[in-house]
Formats: C-alpha cells, structure tokens, sequence
C-alpha cells in the first residue's frame, strides 16, 4: 500500500502495558503502583462519578456536539465568552486540530523547546512538519534561543508551563516576548498549562489566562490531571474568537463523548476535590523532596504533579530495578537526561513504598 516516506518513517506511540500483563511478565507478586503518567491518585470526584453512572443509561444517544452545557459552565468559572472555548478527546486532540487547521503549507515549521511534552514532536512528525528543538538551559526554557529561532516560516509555538518532564514554570514576562516577537498574522503561541491546577497553588505562579486575547495564542488546559478523568479523554482550549471559529471547522462533530461532558460538568461543580487533590500533591512533594535530601538526591523543583530527579546511576537500570518491585516510573534516559527519573506524586503510603524501594535499589 503506498504512503507518504515520512510516514514509514514515524513509529508508533508505546504506551505502557497493561498492570496485569507487567505482574505476568516479571513474575510480580505484591501490589503494583503506577507513578507514571501523572494521573490524579485520588480518582476522579465523587460527584464525576454518581454521574457517569447516571449517563450510562443514555449512551445510545450521540453526544452534544458543542458541549452546550459545558461551554457555559466553563465560560462562567473563567470569566471568557463561550466563543472563546473549544473542548477535544483530551488536550492531544485539540495539539491536532492546532496543526490541521494551522500548520497546512509546506515548508511551516513547528517550534518547542526540549524536552517537553512528547507530542508536538510526535504529532508534527505525523503532519511531516520541520521541528526545530531548543534545547532546555539549565532544566528551564532558553527564551532567547527560541525567540532568535523564530522565522517567517514559523507556524506554531509550544510553551509547555509547567514544562512535562522537568515541572519548571515558564515567567509571565517570558512568554509575552515570546507572543511579541511573532507576526501574529503567521504564528500561533500555543501554552500548554495541563497542569494549571496544581501550578496555581504555588505563590509565585502568574496567572495566563488574558494572554488568550492576543489573537495569536491558544491556552490549553486539561480534566486529565488534578480532575481525574484522564480516561475519558477531554480538554479544553481558550483562545481568541477567530482562531475558535477556525478550529470548529475543522473539528470532528462530536468530538467529546457523552460521559466526559457530563463528568466534566459534575468535576467543575467539586471544587473540594480540586483542593484536596491539590494538598495531596503539596503534602507529597514536601515528603518526597525531604526523603531525597536525606538520601542526597537533587531533584528539580516542581510546579507540577511529578519530579524530575537526578538517581546519579543509568535511569533505566532504575527504571527496571523499581519494576521489578512493582513501582512504574518514568526514566529520561531517552530524553538525554541518563541518570534521571519522572516521578507521579501519590498519595502518602504510594510515596512511602516509592521511596522504601529506591532505597533498596540505589542503596541509601
Ligand atoms: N500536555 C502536557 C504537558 C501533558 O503532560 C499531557 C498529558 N501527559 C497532555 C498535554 C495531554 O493531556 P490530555 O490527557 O488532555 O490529552
């Protein structure tokens, strides 16, 4: 069958395996915890959950195709018309709506800094874009590097804030520079804030959200995380009037299913379970980055749900070691970081048995 070369090229996503399937494998006879997607250890809410159970009855029925309910919640909660809302099947749905509807001419060129979030890469390779990677100064974006690699062929600007894998947060100030150093006409800035919710909880987090009025920017944000509903698949965009109305065309009509929008619904009615998820996160990072001090791991300050740290000894021996324990993590090596790890934090007794086993494994 022909395809295009660059497509027999691409390779495919590798999730990781099913839990069970790892326990068959390796013989694993304990509990299994998973710290590493960056899912919320306390679930979805309660209040998400009564209503998926409640849905379940309707789902012969499609989905409302503009998320009618939800828009008008969510433009309410953030003070935002409703035309400045899109929702997709998650927030990787709405990266590839940005490049169908955005990055259409050859010779467009995508721009992100590195590492960061897997999927620019991932989905601009599948769109046969030129990536230009600017490499991260010290774990944090090289602001000036990415503005002087802006040309006029730039389509498309990644700002990841928190940055996936390293936590580290992007400074107000920074990415405004970033927006104006573009022709707002040619290049749309796309700040990824998945992990807005826990960001906010630190003091010195500035709040992004009017950047949206630029014109060129889209803010993406995410249920998957401090919501809980990675599995049903539903994130949302804010950006300006205009750059709404084109992704609407291009977008399938009934992109969000029926049992995410009204989880969602029910997710921003639990405000309690967005604070309490958040104080889970706070009270396990101060746990874990105490526990690396006494075992004289550095690590990366986070803004985020997940750690960047340094086990000073090949990361995927780690990796392999803390699996075979029944802990899944994340190694960096294939990211250029050799020696470092992503960690999820959990709740308290996951965090304990992480930290009892990377013991074991580096031996301190
Ligand atoms: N952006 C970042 C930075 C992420 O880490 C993730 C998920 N790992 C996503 C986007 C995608 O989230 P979603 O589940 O909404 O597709």
């Amino acid at each position: 069958m022909f395809v295009e070369e660059y497509i027999t090229k691409l390779k495919p996503y590798e999730g990781g395996k099913p839990i069970e399937e790892l326990r068959r494998e390796l013989g694993i006879k304990g509990e299994i915890i998973k710290l590493a997607s960056n899912e919320n250890p306390l679930g979805p809410s309660k209040k998400a959950i009564k209503a998926i159970k409640k849905i379940a009855e309707s789902v012969n029925l499609y989905p409302d195709g503009d998320c009618y309910y939800l828009k008008e919640k969510l433009s309410n909660k953030l003070g935002v018309s409703r035309d400045n809302l899109v929702f997709g099947n998650g927030s990787d749905e709405l990266l590839e709506l940005i490049f169908r509807t955005f990055a259409t001419k050859n010779g467009d060129e995508i721009l992100y800094c590195y590492p960061s979030f897997v999927e620019y890469k991932i989905i601009g390779s599948s769109f046969n874009k030129k990536l230009v990677e600017v490499p991260l100064k010290g774990f944090s974006y090289d602001i000036d590097e990415l503005i002087k690699a802006i040309n006029s062929n730039t389509r498309i600007i990644f700002l990841n804030t928190p940055n996936n894998p390293t936590g580290t947060i992007i400074k107000r100030s920074d990415i405004e520079r970033v927006i104006e150093a573009t022709d707002s006409n040619k290049t749309l800035v796309v700040i990824d804030e998945a992990y807005y919710e826990y960001a906010i909880a630190e003091d010195d987090y500035e709040e992004l959200l009017d950047l949206y009025k630029k014109g060129n920017v889209v803010i993406l944000r995410t249920f998957s995380k401090a919501y809980g509903l990675a599995g049903l698949r539903i994130g949302y965009g804010i950006a300006g009037e205009e750059i709404i109305d084109y992704l609407n065309r291009v977008r399938p009509p009934f992109n969000v299913n029926l049992v995410a929008q009204h989880a969602a619904l029910a997710a921003l009615d639990d405000e309690e379970h967005i604070r309490r998820s958040v104080e889970v996160n706070r009270a396990g990072k101060e746990y874990l980055y105490r526990e690396f001090d006494n075992m004289g791991i550095t690590y990366i300050k986070t803004y985020a749900n997940f750690i960047l740290f340094d086990a000073k000894k090949d990361a995927n021996y780690v990796y392999g070691e803390l699996l075979k324990r029944g802990v899944i993590v994340r190694s960096m090596a294939g990211y250029g970081y050799k020696s470092m790890l992503r960690v999820t934090i959990g709740t308290p007794r996951e965090n304990e048995i992480f930290i009892k086993n990377l013991r074991e494994v580096l031996d301190v």
